[in-house]
């Protein structure tokens, strides 16, 4: 999943994703121009995974969680993990 392109269903929904998508931070509130790449994402697998959402977000609104194996999450899943 090196891609710059590439879709992927979240909640149900193909959505853009890969470094090569620009996006806003999805904390909102938050108008942080991103993109859609690993980097930003919460949790490790696009779209979604059993710790994170699969939402995109700015280095301010990731957390680094106990465990690295999880990868970085957002605020809300930080929270229940
Ligand atoms: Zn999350
Ligand atoms: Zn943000």
């Amino acid at each position: 999943m090196g891609n710059a392109f590439y879709s992927v269903l979240r909640n149900g929904e193909e959505i853009e994703a890969g470094y090569g998508v620009q996006a806003v931070c999805e904390e909102p509130g938050c108008t942080e121009v991103i993109d859609r790449g690993l980097a930003y994402l919460c949790g490790q697998t696009p779209g979604g995974d059993e710790y994170g959402c699969g939402g995109y977000f700015c280095p301010q609104h990731l957390h680094i969680p106990r465990s690295v194996v999880i990868g970085d999450l957002c605020a809300r899943c930080l929270a229940t993990n």
